[in-house]
């Protein structure tokens, strides 16, 4: 289903100092549409590290299929060096309320795992695995688990990519990829017959894009999270990029790993700090700062209440391979 979308004259101006939005013809890396300039709904949004908090980046929506995708200038090399989740590149540990959340997250990723049947003899492979923390714990539990990520020199084993596996997960991975659909198609090739692929990511057809003004550190900045994010895809894109690859869906999760009842242990509630914080991914890494936090009312009530409800901006999807 095409929509068409009217375009706010001032949407069509970027704001001063923003890269440029394309003039050409845009192509849809999540479905495969081209879409003509006029016709998208477009955002420009500001880089949520501080390393490149300067950028204001362009974005927009496929009217096809709903993905949401970034438009501006990135070297991931460059880029990545400086970022904040990764510890070389942030300098040591994080505080330990980060490790309490990573390690909520990874329980809650195992318990999924197992449901689906992991368990020993089976091999694993964590693609995209930061320092490498998911494939200790699984380890730890007599998984035969490996990780890749090309941005950490210790994970860096390109052979990886050419043996296969009876999973593969990716936390927060397809998202980052310039090409997810020479991606997926790896994945296919990369999988036993009947084994699962497992991708957390958020929803692009859960998020709203911003106004022009959203150089704010709008919460949305996180799910945008310029201009790391170049592919958001929505649910039903990405349905359909796997299963026109032979990967049905099997199972499917909404919420974010991690979410605790106890109050503060919620995404919700990170982005509600993060957001006191200037909108800086950084500050989530940094130790907690509880002025002007404490005087915040919407931190408080995402503190509070917002592990009840499962965060509907982002899912798992799981998926069999049929070959
Ligand atoms: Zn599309």
């Amino acid at each position: 289903m095409k929509t068409r979308h009217k375009i706010p004259e001032s949407l069509r101006h970027p704001p001063p100092g923003a890269f440029p939005f394309p003039p050409d013809p845009l192509f849809c890396a999540a479905c495969g549409q081209n879409s003509s300039p006029d016709e998208v709904e477009r955002a420009f949004v500001r880089a949520n590290i501080r390393a490149l908090g300067a950028e204001i980046h362009p974005l927009w929506r496929c009217p096809g299929c709903a993905s949401i995708l970034a438009a501006g200038p990135f070297d991931p090399v460059s880029a990545y060096q400086s970022y904040p989740m990764r510890r070389d590149a942030r300098g040591g540990s994080a505080p330990a309320h980060v490790g309490r959340f990573a390690r909520n997250m990874m329980i809650d990723r195992w318990r999924l795992l197992r449901r689906f049947g992991l368990g020993p003899g089976q091999r694993i492979l964590d693609f995209g695995c930061l320092d490498g923390d998911f494939v200790a714990f699984l380890r730890a539990r007599g998984i035969d688990a490996s990780g890749y990520d090309p941005h950490n020199a210790r994970f860096s084993d390109a052979s990886l990519l050419s043996q296969r596996w009876d999973w593969i997960v990716s936390q927060d991975v397809i998202e980052h990829l310039a090409d997810p659909g020479a991606h997926l198609d790896w994945t296919m090739r990369a999988l036993n017959a009947g084994g699962y692929l497992v991708i957390a990511t958020p929803d692009a057809g859960r998020i709203n894009l911003p106004r022009p003004d959203a150089m704010r550190p709008d919460a949305m900045i996180m799910d945008l999270h310029q201009p790391f994010h170049r592919v958001i895809f929505s649910a039903r894109a990405l349905d359909a990029a796997s299963s026109a690859r032979g990967l049905e869906l099997s199972g499917q999760w909404r919420g974010f790993a991690g979410d605790r009842l106890v109050p503060f242990h919620n995404l919700r509630a990170a982005l509600a700090y993060a957001k006191v914080r200037g909108g800086w991914l950084d500050a989530l890494y940094e130790p907690v700062q509880l002025w002007p936090a404490v005087i915040s009312a919407p931190l408080w009530v995402a503190g509070i209440f917002g592990g009840l409800v499962p965060f509907g901006r982002h899912m798992t999807r799981i998926y069999r391979c049929g070959n």
